[in-house]
């Protein structure tokens, strides 16, 4: 059976054209592949990718060729090609130099006409998936992965995902600058605002973590979610010596997630001063919970106690046992 996957681009004017994508072959017998197989999958999405992307380029270019201002055709100086790089391919897109208008009065003579539209030649949804996955795993894995699913390109490798995660985490720092730490407004605006939505949760622990650089240090980790009924949970986590703004951070995640001044927030903590600092001046309305596994943890440890105690003095082994039971 012959199966020929094409495209048919519209324009507004109801003009049509039809491009070939992928011709396949396929046999309706025993022991054949049902369906796309994986490769076929990634040749389907890079040709269907790059279709896509060279017809708007093109569509892009031609459109704005013309000055905004006095609508006169500008001069082509160069032509030149734009290495764009997508979770389906990498994409040479042809590009212009175009001499700026006598009218626009621009220091600079020349401008690359793709340069607005495409300042960064790599995709926003590469870099989300990229920086996504390598904070789950590490960038070898990542690297592999992306190679493993996706028609990405050849040459991105576990160093390129470090840079552009790096990238994006230098831009994330950036956009947190300037935010408040605090609620804003008085007391008597948060009473006017909204009825919030359910009351958030914010589970909040710390944990100490190797120094790999010098191995007989240890640094600590602050790490915590937060669950909110309208929005999916965020997780937020900062190195407690490093991190200046701590409180900008989790009102940066709690703002993210909808909270309202006037709603009612859980921190959950395992009590710890440092922990217990970030969640309190915070926020009016919140309540403060000693999380269950914390208290279990010292309920197992008072519980190892009477064991202990019961073998020296069993009758107070046994008093110390009942009231832990209850
Ligand atoms: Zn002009």
């Amino acid at each position: 059976m012959h199966f020929k996957i094409q495209v048919v681009i519209e324009e507004a004017s109801g003009e049509t054209t039809t491009e070939d994508i992928i011709h396949l072959d396929k046999r309706c017998e025993s022991g054949s592949t049902l369906g796309l197989s994986l490769l076929e999958s990634k040749q389907l999405l890079q040709t269907l990718q790059k279709t896509m992307v060279l017809s708007q380029a093109e569509r892009y270019s031609t459109s704005h060729q013309d000055c905004p201002c006095c609508h006169k055709k500008r001069t082509i100086k160069s032509y030149h090609t734009i290495q764009f790089r997508t979770l389906f391919g990498i994409i040479s897109i042809p590009n212009m130099r175009l001499y700026h208008c006598a009218c626009a009065h621009s220091s600079k003579k020349s401008f690359s006409l793709l340069s607005e539209w495409l300042p960064e030649h790599t995709s926003p949804e590469l870099l989300y998936i990229e920086t996504k996955w390598a904070s789950l795993m590490s960038y070898g894995s990542t690297a592999d992965l992306l190679h493993d699913v996706l028609p990405v390109n050849q040459s991105l490798n576990p160093a390129t995902v470090r840079n552009h995660l790096h990238k994006v985490a230098e831009r994330q720092e950036a956009e947190l600058e300037g935010k408040p730490d605090h609620l804003s407004g008085c007391p008597r605006d948060w009473g006017e605002l909204p009825k919030p939505e359910k009351p958030m949760t914010v589970g909040i622990d710390g944990g100490y973590v190797r120094n790999w650089h010098e191995k007989n240090t240890n640094f600590e980790v602050i790490a915590g979610k937060s669950f909110s009924t309208a929005q999916s949970s965020k997780r937020f986590s900062f190195v407690q010596k490093l991190e200046d703004k701590p409180r900008r951070r989790l009102m940066n995640v709690l703002t993210e997630q909808g909270m309202q001044a006037n709603q009612q927030i859980t921190f959950l903590s395992d009590g710890a001063d440092n922990v217990r600092d970030l969640q309190y001046y915070m926020y009016p309305e919140s309540e403060h919970i000693l999380d269950w596994f914390h208290v279990a943890m010292k309920l197992t440890v008072l519980n190892q106690f009477a064991k202990g105690m019961a073998h020296t003095d069993p009758d107070e082994g046994a008093e110390v046992t009942k009231v832990l039971s209850h």
